[in-house]
């Protein structure tokens, strides 16, 4: 064979055959003489791939390997600060983009129905009675401007995006039915969005009905700090009949009013590589997996490859919301996508990377992270994710109790366990059943519930189930105290000490371009890619500090077990002599 072949990455048998351009039959022979029984559809790693290869004389390139070391996804910051994600780009790339808004408010006040009745009043190019599939999202033009909504049900897609960060909007419309005023919800949405730094307008919405009270909704809102525009403040109130479809052009203009006023932030890069949001995905027995998707920054395009939390794939294809196939898009843009081998979660953010192997080994490695720091589950023992104000930490807790009187001696109990590190800090005290708005808050807040002499209602199991969040509930003080102590010390900074995974004896020393390689036999424990090693010679340790590579054969791995064989390189350390050995080992919490 003159010209080598090149294979990097697993492949069907079938697949394999047609590489060597040779019978699948041949190949599946050659795989019996090495002792492997494999169908026509079996999927071969590399190794074995690259063995039976060679056991059937062709000559196999070594792949060069496309990266030394994992690159970041660029998908954004994690950040509470939406606006970092274009505050980075240089300043010339920048251009406007269609804001994009989101619809909040206490339920049944009218959220649904005025998606739709935007929806129905402003697509032109529909007609009547056309089956409209929800995507999660859609984009209405006005006065010749595209806007993007939010079409999610109720709070379920603004919690998760608030609490990975992502958020997603720009712009908020409050509902506030005019008949019924601030509701808890509505409050609750207001801290949301307040916490998201997304601009607010108002929709008083059901202003037909006959006792509708607008005066009483707007002197509520003043009170929670939303002084109307009527009222001399800067809030946007506008009346709506989401029912009769009265005021919704009036509060798309006044959308586009708040988007210019807020011009220089509702901005993109359309020039770069695509990052955004999940929005929902759905797993369609005919389709797969599809996926919406909120391109917030770059432009999107077919066959780029993604990481999206922890799937990678490419897009095999791409929709608008209308379901037109399209090729690229901008930001601002909603689409749904095909091509991913599992459904993300709503809120994850997406990066595009160069390969989809590289989105692969990217997933994978973050897969074996979360794998080794426990349950992602907000829980007591976990430790809620920690929210560093300065060097202190807090724990958020939202206390429920049956009578009134206990409220106040757990409180001070709970601020009695206070220390120098960690403070707790009691979001709301109120008597009453835990309900689905105390877990509401406790989900957008990263808090526990605590219940005492009383237990959820099952609206707030529900949603504690989905939403991921902890009720523990209590009917003794001192265990309630016992417990939240116990979380307070899990919370101080952790302590780290070194623990030996396994060791390698050096039995070759290969010189290489960039350095030296040490072929070695593993012997006992494993080598992982992402530990730490000291290499010792005799009983002299020479040196301390990162594996650079780890491969089998040609091939790059996370991980090689006791009895095979590996080639280590070291992290800017090359006096390696056969005999030495390399001790791997991890810095694992002990307290
Ligand atoms: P959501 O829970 O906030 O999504 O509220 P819905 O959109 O489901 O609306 C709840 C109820 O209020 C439904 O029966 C709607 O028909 C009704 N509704 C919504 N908007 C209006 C309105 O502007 N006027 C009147 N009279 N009823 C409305």
């Amino acid at each position: 064979m003159s010209n080598p072949i090149i294979l990097d990455e697993p492949l069907t048998v079938r697949e394999l055959a047609e590489r060597l351009d040779n019978n699948p039959i041949a190949v599946i022979k050659a795989l019996m003489s090495m002792g492997v029984m494999a169908n026509i559809n079996q999927t071969l790693d590399l190794d074995t791939a690259i063995l039976v290869s060679e056991e059937m004389g062709y000559t196999i390139a070594e792949a060069e390997p496309e990266f030394e070391e994992l690159p970041v996804v660029d998908e954004g910051p994690a950040a509470p600060d939406r606006m970092r994600l274009y505050r980075d780009e240089p300043k010339d790339k920048l251009a406007a983009r269609p804001p994009v808004v989101t619809i909040l408010g206490h339920v049944d006040h009218g959220k649904t129905t005025l998606l739709d009745s935007i929806r129905q009043t402003r697509v032109v190019d529909r007609e009547a009675g056309g089956i409209t599939q929800h995507i999660g999202a859609y984009q209405v033009q006005k006065q010749g401007r595209t806007i993007t909504f939010i079409d999610t049900p109720g709070h379920e897609a603004f919690t998760a995006m608030r609490r990975r960060g992502a958020r997603g909007a720009d712009i908020a419309v409050l509902v506030v039915a005019a008949d019924d005023g601030m509701m808890p919800q509505s409050y609750e949405a207001l801290d949301h969005v307040r916490a998201a730094g997304a601009q607010i307008v108002v929709a008083l919405n059901k202003i037909d009905r006959e006792n509708a009270n607008p005066d009483r909704v707007y002197s509520e809102l003043a009170d929670a700090g939303l002084i109307p525009e009527q009222y001399g403040g800067e809030t946007p109130v506008v009346s709506t009949s989401a029912l009769q479809g009265t005021g919704i052009d009036e509060l798309l203009d006044y959308i586009l009013i708040v988007n210019d006023m807020n011009q220089e932030e509702i901005v993109a890069n359309p020039d770069r590589d695509a990052q955004g949001v999940v929005i929902e995905s759905v797993i369609d027995p005919r389709q797969g997996v599809t996926a919406t998707l909120l391109v917030q920054n770059g432009t999107l395009k077919q066959g780029d490859s993604l990481v999206v939390g922890t799937v990678a794939g490419r897009i095999r294809a791409m929709f608008d919301w209308q379901g037109k196939r399209i090729k690229s898009a901008g930001p601002s843009t909603p689409v749904q996508i095909l091509g991913l081998p599992d459904a993300p979660s709503a809120g994850d953010r997406f990066g595009v990377v160069a390969s989809n192997k590289l989105a692969r080994s990217i997933v994978e490695e973050r897969l074996a992270k979360q794998a080794g720091s426990g349950p992602a589950r907000i829980t007591l023992e976990d430790v809620y994710r920690q929210l560093q104000a300065g060097s202190v930490k807090s724990l958020n807790v939202i206390l429920k109790a049956d009578v009134d009187g206990s409220l106040e001696p757990i409180t001070d109990s709970l601020k009695e366990l206070n220390n120098k590190e960690v403070r707790i800090e009691v979001l709301r005290a109120d008597t009453g059943a835990i309900s689905e708005s105390d877990v509401m808050l406790a989900a957008a807040s990263e808090a526990v519930v605590l219940g005492f002499g009383v237990e959820p209602d099952r609206g707030a199991r529900e949603r504690a189930e989905s939403e991921n969040v902890e009720i523990r509930t209590y009917n003794i003080i001192y265990q309630l105290l016992d417990d939240m102590e116990r979380a307070v010390s899990g919370m101080l900074d952790p302590v780290y000490e070194p623990v030996t995974i396994g060791k390698a004896e050096v039995r070759q020393v290969f010189s290489v371009r960039r350095g030296k390689i040490a072929g070695c036999y593993v012997l006992d424990g494993k080598v992982l890619r992402n530990a730490k090693a000291r290499l010792l010679r005799g009983r002299e340790e020479l040196w301390e500090g990162d594996i650079e590579t780890l491969r089998r054969f040609t091939d790059d791995v996370r991980e090689v077990a006791q009895g095979f064989e590996c080639g280590i390189s070291l992290k800017g350390y090359n006096d390696i002599e056969e005999g030495d050995i390399i001790e791997v080992y991890q810095m694992e919490r002990v307290n």
